[in-house]
């Protein structure tokens, strides 16, 4: 049940019209939707609870439902399908974004993106803004990396992925087709609000020690500013296992198609950071229905100046890339 108050009541008059429930310790959740609160009850209301608050000055209507969340199936039981110039993603199309973690100078992105896209991959991802553990780590080109990447992006005619890490940067990825928020800023509240307002396809990463519903519940930011042009991605959760970087949760792409119309992709490399699993975990998300794969690539993974471990060369990327295309098209997914 779902108790909504008159716009401009304060959260003292709210308590107060619903003192009767505080005392009874009835579990409830304040809420706001457009500066208007609610108050949404978890438990049943009595009949006569009910009597005694419905006609407090600050309430203007009381009703039974409870949100239907914008990246439920509820709110829309069709896939989203979310375009990117001629490229359809989700429902039946499957994609597959590939590239180095970093982008290091021209020559070795345009060598890169040459090879993916030959290959057949559809996107190229690389990072100019680069969230690492250590602050002595190499931080990425940042802007004259972004510049880098428009470059490629021309020359080669392909759809570029990066990823964002601070709000005041939105303006430099004008031209960044889908702007990626990562594992460690997938809660950063002010970030998704801002690519909510954007309008930009966001490329949302699950954080490495966050539930599904958290999950979805960033994604939620992002819609309810106004952006619905989403594509999921599963990249690992942390666990005990000290082989792997992380541990690639395959069943949460079941279970967020279960849940939710957008797309889901997943990314083996971040997950395992070992370039020997990428293989099996890529085949194990498509059967699983994943929406496409981001996988690191590079021309010298050796020389990778981040996720070396991780990256395929361009050769096993191409040798990969034929086990992918046919597990898909197995699944009648295509692009
Ligand atoms: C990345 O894709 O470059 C990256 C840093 O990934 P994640 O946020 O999943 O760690
Ligand atoms: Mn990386």
């Amino acid at each position: 049940m779902q108790i909504e108050f008159k716009k401009n009541t304060n959260i003292e008059q709210i308590y107060n019209a619903i003192s009767i429930i505080l005392e009874l310790n009835i579990k409830f959740e304040l809420l706001t939707f457009d500066d208007i609160y609610t108050v949404e009850l978890k438990d049943k209301l009595d009949e006569s609870i009910f009597e005694k608050i419905k006609d407090n000055d600050c309430i203007s209507k009381i009703y039974e439902s409870k949100i239907k969340y914008m990246y439920s199936r509820e709110f829309n039981d069709q896939d989203s399908i979310i375009k990117v110039n001629d490229l359809n993603i989700g429902n039946n199309f499957f994609n597959v974004i590939a590239g180095p973690c970093c982008i290091e100078s021209y020559d070795q992105l345009l060598t890169i993106a040459k090879s993916i896209k030959a290959s057949g991959a559809n996107l190229l991802r690389a990072g100019a803004f680069k969230p690492r553990s250590s602050p002595y780590s190499f931080q990425g080109l940042q802007k004259q990396g972004l510049e880098i990447l428009i470059s490629v992006k021309k020359e080669i005619n392909i759809p570029v992925v990066s990823e964002i890490v601070n709000l005041d940067h939105l303006e430099l990825f004008e031209d960044v087709d889908i702007i990626q928020i990562g594992a460690r800023n997938m809660q950063n509240f002010e970030l998704l609000k801002a690519v909510g307002k954007s309008k930009k396809i966001v490329l949302l990463k699950r954080g490495f020690s966050n539930t599904i519903e958290e999950f979805l519940l960033s994604a939620e930011y992002i819609m309810k500013n106004g952006n619905e042009n989403i594509i999921l991605c599963e990249r690992g959760i942390r666990s005990f296992c000290d082989i792997t970087r992380n541990k690639l949760d395959i069943s949460s792409i079941p279970i967020i198609k279960r849940l939710s119309h957008l797309p889901i992709i997943a990314d083996p490399s971040h997950a395992c950071g070992l370039d020997y699993l990428i293989a099996p975990l890529s085949l194990a998300s498509i059967a699983c229905g994943a929406d496409g794969l981001m996988i690191e690539v590079h021309n010298s993974p050796k020389c990778s100046v981040s996720d070396s471990a991780q990256a395929l060369s361009c050769n096993m990327f191409e040798e990969h890339m034929k086990s992918i295309l046919n597990l898909s098209k197995f699944f009648n997914k295509s692009n």
